[in-house]
């Protein structure tokens, strides 16, 4: 499909699935790289929208590791609301270990600022981050972005876990909004 349209919005591909799916490989193999002598690395996935990542990523890690799910939800519609909740779901210790937190994409980085700061209450040895996307003409915080799928521009996108108002997340590739018609 090249154009989708959600609810009010309409949508124009942006990311195709096989492109989606080349990024993630380069990412994969940076992480089983980096992770071949850690003991037992922990991903924490941030739902709702990576789980499609997760599930990619995940396949292809070839070294026993843990996949743990955790929620912090701040964003409804179309612009970040700024106010982040409390963590959700952290069911696994992380104590000494090496954390890896999956997001599916990083905007302003406020999110991640809010989970780093919940995470190092608990001092694990390290945390990496790997998100599949990265706007850095947004993102102004300091935290390393260790690993980055794809680096897009400030324009608002669905498909591939990533919602319109819950909708859209199932899309199989990337969507970018359309400008409103004049
Ligand atoms: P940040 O806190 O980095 O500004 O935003 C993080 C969250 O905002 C992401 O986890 C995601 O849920 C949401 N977000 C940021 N940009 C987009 C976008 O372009 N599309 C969608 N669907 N969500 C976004
Ligand atoms: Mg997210």
């Amino acid at each position: 499909m090249k154009r989708v349209k959600l609810y009010d919005k309409e949508f124009t591909i942006s990311i195709r699935h096989d492109q989606i799916q080349t990024a993630i490989g380069t990412v994969a193999q940076q992480i089983r790289e980096d992770m071949k002598e850690e003991n037992i690395p922990v991903f924490l996935s941030v739902l709702n929208g990576a789980f499609m990542f997760t599930s990619d990523l995940l396949k292809q890690m070839d070294f026993n590791c843990e996949v743990s799910f955790v929620k912090l939800s701040s964003y409804s519609g179309t612009s970040s609301t700024g106010n982040v909740k409390e963590l959700l779901g952290l069911n696994t210790d992380i104590g000494g270990r090496t954390v890896i937190i999956v997001e599916d994409i990083v905007d302003t980085g406020h999110t991640l600022v809010e989970l780093f700061k919940i995470l190092q209450q608990y001092n694990p040895k390290q945390i990496k981050v790997a998100t599949f996307l990265l706007k850095p003409d947004a993102y102004d915080k300091d935290i390393p972005i260790d690993y980055v799928g794809l680096r897009i521009p400030n324009d608002f996108i669905v498909g591939y876990g990533l919602d319109y108002n819950e909708i859209g997340r199932n899309l199989r590739n990337i969507y970018k909004i359309c400008p409103p018609e004049k």
